[in-house]
């Protein structure tokens, strides 16, 4: 039977970023990544892929710090398609930003007639250091393709059942394999409520929120900024690749499940979405036709969870619709709670599939 070290379950930005992790923190361990449909494919391929440096907690600032940091880097390293930008936020309470937001700049115009926005009368705005936007399917591709002279990368291959005999994890593979594990990571996203871990995860509470950003067709300037209205936890992202523009707003629909096929673009979340941008952007709603729809796993506490569910099983995500731009952090802190001491005990090293 195949062995390893650590086996990451879930093949998105989270996932990715944890075997990235363990092999850089762990360079002798053997490690395995099972997707269950390609790398990349899920939460993550309908990414905005917004980070701003904020938070509402210490614990998401200073994630969000740390994030920042190792996306700068890995861009870098690896040519990720990541595009940084500027950007302005909106808001009517100026303690309540510089509170969350941690590259205050310069405070600015609150309206931009040329990009076709104005915030309602008593708001304010101010410039915001440190933003960027991510292709996040293309970032989680491009990170484990640098992996795969050390990591396994398992695509097609769903966990059917999860067990323990403390020693070893027995994960059933969709093929009928079975594979032995020292660790595993749990990162699947919204898939909370798979049968595999469905009763280990149940005690921390997570929730699935179906999560909508709107298209607009409107074609963004090479340097128009990312305008973020705080108050109302929205934001306009000029998606120059693509040629039109993103608007994100909150949708308010809990409990679904990401392989629903009712999860679509629906009427009223375009007249939800078209509510709130007409408060801003007047001009822009009859061009907001159409959009992405998925979901994200969210957290009683509205931070990521890294948390150990049985010994040495750890569960890492929940990111509350921000798991791109925290992964690094969630990461560092899923792997610093393994202990991926080679112990010699693993002769057998994970055959790659023909
Ligand atoms: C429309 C939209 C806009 C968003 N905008 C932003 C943004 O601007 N900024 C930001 O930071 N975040 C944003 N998010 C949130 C972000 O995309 C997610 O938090 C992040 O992608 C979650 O990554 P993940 O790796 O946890 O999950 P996923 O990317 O969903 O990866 C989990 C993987 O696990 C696999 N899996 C599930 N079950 C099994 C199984 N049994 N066996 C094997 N594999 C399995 C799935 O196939 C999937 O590929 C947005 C999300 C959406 C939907």
């Amino acid at each position: 039977m195949d062995r390893v070290d650590l086996a990451v379950v879930g093949g998105g930005v989270i996932g990715a970023l944890v075997a990235r992790e363990a092999v850089a923190a762990f360079p002798d361990a053997t490690v395995a990544v099972l997707e269950r449909g390609l790398i990349g494919q899920g939460a993550s391929s309908r990414s905005a892929g917004v980070h701003f440096p904020r938070g509402a907690t210490g614990r998401v600032r200073s994630m969000s710090e740390h994030s920042e940091r190792v996306w700068k880097h890995l861009a870098a390293e690896l040519d990720l398609p990541i595009r940084e930008l500027d950007a302005t936020v909106v808001a009517g309470d100026a303690d309540a930003v510089s509170a969350t937001y941690l590259r205050l700049g310069a405070e600015t115009a609150p309206a931009d007639p040329a990009r076709g926005w104005a915030a309602p009368p008593g708001s304010r705005a101010w410039e915001l250091d440190g933003c960027q936007y991510a292709d996040v399917q293309g970032v989680t591709g491009r990170v484990l393709a640098s992996l795969r002279d050390r990591v396994s990368v398992l695509e097609a291959t769903e966990v059917t059942e999860l067990s323990y005999d403390g020693e070893y994890h027995r994960l059933t593979l969709g093929q009928g394999r079975e594979l032995l594990a020292r660790r595993v990571v749990l990162a699947p996203g919204p898939w909370l409520a798979h049968p595999a871990w469905a009763d280990l995860v149940a005690p921390l509470g997570l929730r699935v929120k179906k999560v909508v950003a709107t298209h607009i067709e409107s074609s963004p300037a090479p340097d128009d900024p990312l305008t973020i209205f705080h108050d109302e936890d929205a934001f306009l992202l000029p998606l120059h690749e693509r040629g039109h523009y993103l608007f994100s707003y909150t949708c308010d629909r809990w409990d679904v499940a990401p392989d629903d096929v009712d999860l679509v673009l629906e009427a009223s979340d375009l007249d939800d979405a078209r509510a709130v941008l007409g408060r801003f952007a007047p001009g822009l709603v009859a061009r907001c036709t159409s959009g992405r729809v998925f979901c994200d796993a969210y957290s009683p506490r509205r931070e990521p969870v890294v948390a150990e569910l049985r010994p040495g099983l750890v569960f890492a995500g929940a990111a509350n619709g921000s798991g791109y731009r925290l992964a690094p952090a969630i990461a560092a802190e899923t792997v610093a709670a393994l202990d991926l001491t080679p112990t010699g005990t693993i002769s057998q090293p994970l055959q790659r599939q023909s």
